[in-house]
């Protein structure tokens, strides 16, 4: 069975304004259903996922008093969890504790952050971040921000303030996560910081023209970067229009990205618990391998494995996380 790791998942969602304890088995949603959910502990360990990033994403300041102290509580849950459930899971800040994790046969889990309006405008607020060991920050979210514009909002690039984190980056060793800024900001991200570029969850535009989706020549600079690409489940971004879509929509983008760039930079980055609708005959993550025999047919054993996990291991390797 193939090794698993996701780029963009949001567990820390249900298991902070849900109050969920995902160490027990939940069962999975129907359509949009927010009480249900599709990931927890036991149907990870199911799934054979032994690498999984929990996004820290805090949507409203309310019930904080900032966003800052949302990302604070958010860190305390998932840091709480793991302590809990040591036996099985683990926080890994860097790739020898992934490594050293999954020889005892625990999951590796990384945090990352979903939204830079999280910063408050405020370089100082990265130190925080990298103590957490975070692997990147998704610059901005579904409207824009104080660090550049979104796919969602007025298209705009990168702010003064934006440019100013671009340099600090690196020194935080926290790469920059592309998916959700407008297409402006996109290449002028590429234009003041020198890196790897993540785009932790999305499409292509050649199946769904969205400005939240990579063009080809996105895809391209993402792989010049040494960067990452991470497919999401959502069959909306997937195809146009599509809601039903199912496995071959993973396997289509992956095959139109394999033919700009090659097959080494391709993930899954699931999104699951983002309020998302998946593909067809996945319910929630016990379904992955299931998902990933049927796109087997279509990709072959070698390249399902770079996209279910091969890749993100390598990455994570390469980058010296
Ligand atoms: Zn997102």
């Amino acid at each position: 069975m193939e090794r698993i790791a996701d780029l963009h998942s949001h567990a820390l969602l249900n298991m902070t304004y849900m109050r969920k304890d995902l160490s027990k088995k939940h069962k999975p949603p129907l359509f949009w259903n927010p009480l249900r959910n599709h990931l927890d502990l036991p149907r990870l360990e199911a799934a054979g996922v032994k690498l999984s990033t929990f996004n820290i994403y805090v949507p409203f300041k309310f019930p904080f008093k900032s966003y800052q102290e949302g990302v604070h509580r958010m860190a305390d849950i998932f840091l709480e969890f793991m302590e809990k459930n040591s036996t099985r899971i683990g926080h890994a800040r860097s790739f020898s504790e992934i490594e050293a994790l999954n020889q005892k046969g625990r999951i590796a889990a990384i945090l990352a952050v979903e939204g830079g309006h999280i910063l408050e405008g405020r370089l100082e607020n990265l130190e925080y971040l990298k103590s957490l060991g975070i692997l990147y920050l998704t610059l901005a979210h579904f409207v824009d921000n104080d660090i550049v514009g979104a796919a969602w909002g007025s298209k705009q690039g990168l702010t003064g303030f934006g440019k100013e984190l671009m340099k600090n980056l690196p020194a935080a060793r926290i790469l920059p996560d592309v998916a959700h800024t407008s297409t402006r900001g996109f290449y002028e991200i590429f234009e003041h910081y020198s890196g790897p570029v993540i785009f932790s969850h999305g499409g292509v535009r050649r199946f769904c023209d969205a400005d939240r989706n990579l063009s080809d020549d996105q895809i391209k600079m993402i792989a010049q970067s040494r960067g990452l690409i991470g497919i999401m489940l959502y069959p909306w971004y997937l195809k146009r229009f599509s809601l039903f879509g199912g496995p071959e929509l993973i396997s289509d983008t992956y095959k139109h990205i394999e033919t700009l760039i090659g097959p080494d930079r391709i993930c899954l980055g699931t999104d699951l618990d983002g309020y998302i609708r998946t593909v067809r005959g996945v319910r929630d993550v016990a379904d992955l391998p299931a998902l990933l025999e049927r796109i087997k047919k279509n990709l072959g054993p070698e390249r399902v494995a770079k996209l279910a996990g091969e890749n993100l291991y390598n990455f994570l390797k390469e980058i010296n996380f």
